[in-house]
């Protein structure tokens, strides 16, 4: 048995996610670009897999490239920044150093 990439739960023979990471990565697929991320966080939750995983989900960085929230984040911020015809793109690695900065201050 192997453990899940995402949340570190048993994921089952071959597999490197488990269902309900597997469920939610879909669901990211589907909405990413679509909505905003309040609809985005009750789309996820509209899959039943419990709060507190889907919060496990999105933070867990498994590639090093970011992990799933700062990625949708990233993808959102560089969406607005198109609409408000600003050039540029956000990465997920600015993200992560706005939110470090963020975290540091509201200590
Ligand atoms: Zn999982």
């Amino acid at each position: 048995m192997s453990r899940c990439a995402y949340c570190e739960e048993t994921a089952g023979l071959w597999s490197r996610m488990c269902g309900d990471c597997k469920k939610l990565m879909a669901r990211v697929e589907e909405l990413r670009g679509k909505v905003g991320y309040g609809e985005f966080l009750d789309g996820l939750e509209a899959t039943g897999v419990a709060k507190e995983k889907i919060m496990i989900f999105l933070k867990a960085d498994p590639d090093g490239h970011g992990s799933v929230q700062d990625r949708v984040t990233a993808e959102m911020t560089t969406e607005l920044m198109k609409v408000m015809g600003i050039q540029g793109r956000q990465t997920p690695e600015e993200v992560r150093r706005i939110r470090s900065l963020v975290d540091k201050d509201s200590k």
